[in-house]
């Protein structure tokens, strides 16, 4: 008996081509960046691209990791929580991606047994392959509907051997088996210089497409990540050991920042390799005027605003860790560009501020910005911080917990509440100033954490002449959320009687969603609810870092 699958197999209005990108060799060699690079030089070359990511791990989203484990959450504007790479597609090609462009091994696996479940199988037996590759392949699809795709580019998280994977590269091989004509594979590999030698190794990249092989997966496309370009000579070695045409290497050396990687492909002419390889029809040549305009703008040498970062996010060991805050940090920096300023950005740890004699080095910066964040470690330190430059006049942007917690100093030191909390804190305190939003309660009740927060997207109203509606330029907004607490609405005629504004409320008055002290008490002093950063594009900065930016850098050359 033939077994119907059960899958979405409408054809889209176009013929979508499918590209994987799989690492190979090691981790860490910005395989993620390299996925956001392809796109962006396809899209320029007129394609409609979207972009998928894919992470092998359990997790159902990438919600409830930790920072430092996994880097930062990228909230979606439907409010799936995801890995950082989703940011760099979106920043890279300036578009929305829908939840159906992310998925885990762990959300893999939900939607095969929740289909299970509800008879979807037709009471036939269902079977991790092809049943699970098959679900990957039904969103693949679903993804390139929806984004009417010419070309659905997807990365494969980890590197080739690993069992983890394994599943999502057997889907590559059956949809590979279903339209040859329309799957190309890239893998970026790592071609390293030891030091004794001096000299650049292709053999580590020859195992790895053997081990993609032993997979029944083939690469078109290898990019050769190193220190430094790949020479001919080596190209020619690698086309020959691991079955690619020689023009089909891309060298792929260190560059001084992660926008000059699409320029850098394009140097190998890797946008007409693949439309070449798939047969696409990217007749027009590469625009990428703007976006070369903006590398540019990023190198120039100019006047420096130095902003910190104060987080609790950045040690690893020995290591500082930037990519917890990976959007915060971009978007400052394509603010600064477009200032014409180039930032300097220094991350502190909020815990080295508890001791207050440290609390003068904050003199240095121009301005200082306060991240999200969650639980009880760290906040002595914000709290501080922010009280000290809320007095001393240093311009603050304060996001999520950062506006939280501008908000209980100022109810602690100016409203003289000295046992204000926030709930997330200590429940007990007797003056919450910030709250379990209502919503939230009987899922922290029920220990219901996954995806279960306010997130994503929604409508904020901005007074007229406040200091955000005037950097907007508008006074409806849409941003991307991700909390549990709220300012508490029994205390906002308090608070703004003591002068901090609530400039921006949800659409039913419920919600105070930005916060700002008016210039006569301090020059920049601004709280958002939600997350700003992760709107922030290379070439349409956030108005409110911009704001905030050129607040810090005006401030700065007045004292
Ligand atoms: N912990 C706070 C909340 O849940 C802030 C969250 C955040 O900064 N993203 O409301």
């Amino acid at each position: 008996m033939v077994v119907k699958r059960n899958i979405d197999t409408k054809t889209t209005i176009k013929n979508p081509k499918y590209i994987f990108v799989v690492g190979g060799v090691m981790s860490g060699v910005g395989k993620g960046v390299a996925s956001s690079s392809i796109a962006k030089i396809l899209q320029a070359r007129g394609l409609s691209v979207t972009a998928i990511k894919i992470d092998p791990y359990i997790n159902v989203d990438a919600g409830t990791m930790n920072p430092t484990e996994h880097g930062e959450c990228f909230v979606l504007k439907d409010g799936l929580e995801t890995d950082q790479d989703m940011g760099n597609y979106e920043r890279f090609l300036d578009i929305d991606l829908p939840a159906v462009n992310y998925m885990t091994t762990g959300s893999v696996y939900l939607s095969v047994i929740e289909k299970e479940r509800n008879l979807g199988y037709g009471g036939r037996n269902v079977e991790v392959v092809p049943d699970i590759p098959l679900e990957v392949i039904a969103r693949l699809k679903k993804a390139a509907l929806i984004a009417n795709a010419d070309v659905v580019l997807t990365e494969i998280g980890g590197t080739v051997g690993e069992y983890q994977n394994v599943l999502f590269l057997e889907a590559v091989r059956m949809l590979k088996t279903e339209m040859p004509e329309n799957v190309a594979v890239v893998m970026v590999s790592y071609l390293p210089v030891p030091g004794s030698l001096g000299e650049m190794k292709t053999k580590p990249t020859q195992t790895a497409v053997r081990m993609l092989n032993s997979a029944g997966v083939f690469a078109d496309i290898i990019i050769a990540r190193g220190p430094v370009a790949v020479d001919k000579k080596r190209k020619d070695k690698i086309a020959t050991f691991c079955n690619v045409r020689p023009e089909n290497v891309i060298s792929a050396p260190d560059v001084p920042s992660i926008y000059d990687i699409p320029l850098s492909f394009e140097e190998d002419k890797l946008s007409s390799r693949l439309c070449a390889l798939l047969n696409l029809s990217c007749t027009k040549t590469s625009d990428l005027k703007a976006w070369q305009k903006f590398v540019r703008s990023s190198k120039e040498t100019k006047a420096i605003v130095k902003i910190a970062v104060v987080g609790k996010y950045f040690s690893s060991g020995e290591f500082v860790l930037s990519d917890v805050y990976i959007s915060v940090l971009e978007a400052i920096k394509y603010s600064s560009y477009s200032l014409g300023l180039k930032p300097e950005i220094t991350y502190l740890s909020s815990d080295d501020f508890t001791d207050t004699t440290r609390l003068k080095e904050l003199k240095k910066f121009d301005g200082v910005l306060v991240p999200g964040g969650f639980g009880k470690t760290g906040i002595e330190g914000k709290l501080k911080v922010i009280e000290y430059i809320r007095k001393n006049k240093i311009p603050y942007f304060g996001i999520c917990y950062g506006m939280q917690l501008a908000v209980l100093e100022f109810a602690n030191n100016v409203l003289k509440l000295k046992n204000a909390s926030t709930e997330e804190i200590d429940a007990k305190a007797s003056d919450l100033v910030i709250g379990v939003m209502a919503s939230q309660r009987d899922k922290i009740a029920k220990a219901e954490m996954g995806g279960s927060m306010r997130l994503g997207q929604y409508e904020t109203i901005l007074k007229k002449g406040s200091l955000a509606a005037k950097a907007y330029k508008a006074t409806t907004v849409h941003e991307r959320h991700r909390h549990r607490y709220e300012v508490n609405q029994n205390y906002v005629e308090r608070l703004e009687a003591k002068g901090m504004q609530f400039t921006g409320i949800s659409p039913d008055g419920t919600l105070m969603e930005v916060m700002e002290l008016p210039k006569e008490l301090h020059p920049f002093f601004v709280g958002v609810q939600y997350h700003p950063e992760l709107q922030a594009r290379p070439l349409r900065p956030h108005p409110l870092f911009t704001a905030f930016v050129a607040a810090a850098y005006e401030t700065h050359h007045q004292r």
